[in-house]
């Protein structure tokens, strides 16, 4: 079975239904990737979820939802100190969502460090894949990130495959210029990365995805997908270059987790032996039955319906 280690923090979601009544879930970029992803691959892949929750009730009921999830929750550290994350979703009367956040002093802001004091590298070998996002990056100490950088030329050196998704959020980065930074030492560590061209044409000034494209390779990453919502995606792959269309969609209701949901078809496609080509195409039709749905995460039985099809 291969190993898959998913690095980052899972948040409780807030999700308003009617006038001060809210819906609770578990959900964080991460997160949303690993759920899909094991959903789609099954038996065939064991997914450690690397992390820190508290010692309250409410990280008792995440590390649950993990386990519900089929996900592996040895790497899921506890903090004495701090909860799990907040967000809240709320609807205004012209049905505008808006997001707030609570994630300042959150545990997953410790995780690496109650790493280093309660775990060992040698948990996290032997690995197929090493997962990590731009908010992972983004929610750690300076210190931290060094450290975590260190981890990954380890893992590296032990076969394990980086994959990167830069998720840029503004808010989570104290300037532009050290994200910059920061994501430019992660795609060179890189051996896939999953960017969305949205992020590059904010952070980086890119017009096009072939400019993403040509940025990438720059930094030596060798399998590469450019994410441009309806319009699909430029792929990279063993020196040459592919486009793969998005799947059209009736309605769109809610396009939280596009990018996580791609994200984790994707993995599971490539982790189960299909070409990068076939990998863009069912992770597609993940990501439009997604978007088809409110909330990140579809249900199961909404899940095993898609599956379906
Ligand atoms: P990111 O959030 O990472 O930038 P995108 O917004 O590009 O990701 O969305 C990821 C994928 O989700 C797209 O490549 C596409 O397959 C699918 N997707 C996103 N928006 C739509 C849409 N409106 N219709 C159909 N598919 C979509």
């Amino acid at each position: 079975m291969k190993q898959v280690i998913i690095f980052g923090e899972c948040m409780v979601e807030l999700f308003q239904l009617v006038d001060n009544v809210y819906h609770q879930a578990f959900a964080g970029d991460v997160y949303n990737t690993a759920v899909y992803c094991k959903r789609s691959a099954a038996q065939q892949l064991n997914l450690k979820f690397l992390s820190a929750v508290g010692t309250d009730l409410v990280s008792d009921k995440l590390i649950a939802q993990l386990e519900q999830e089929k996900l592996d929750s040895s790497l899921v550290f506890r903090s004495k100190t701090a909860r799990p994350g907040l967000y809240m979703i709320n609807t205004d009367c012209f049905g505008e969502r808006s997001f707030v956040y609570w994630r300042d002093s959150s545990a997953a802001k410790q995780s690496l460090a109650l790493f280093r004091q309660q775990g060992s590298v040698a948990q996290l070998l032997p690995a197929d894949v090493f997962y990590f996002s731009g908010i992972s990056l983004a929610i750690l100490s300076p210190e931290d990130r060094t450290y975590l950088f260190d981890l990954i030329k380890e893992l590296k050196q032990n076969g394990v495959q980086i994959v990167f998704d830069p998720n840029y959020r503004p808010a989570l980065w104290p300037d532009a210029d050290l994200c910059r930074a920061n994501f430019d030492k992660a795609y060179a560590l890189s051996d896939l990365a999953l960017p969305g061209l949205d992020d590059h044409k904010v952070l980086y000034g890119s017009a096009t995805a072939a400019d993403v494209l040509a940025q990438l390779q720059k930094l030596g990453v060798k399998e590469i997908i450019v994410k441009n919502g309806p319009a699909g995606v430029l792929g990279y792959s063993d020196g040459k270059s592919f486009q793969s269309p998005a799947v059209p969609v009736k309605k769109v209701i809610d396009t939280t987790a596009a990018g996580d949901s791609f994200n984790g078809g994707y993995l599971s496609g490539r982790l189960n032996g299909l070409s990068p080509l076939a990998s863009c195409q069912y992770a597609a039709a993940l990501a439009s039955f997604v978007v088809e749905h409110t909330g990140a995460i579809v249900s199961k039985e909404q899940f095993r319906s898609f599956s379906g099809r």
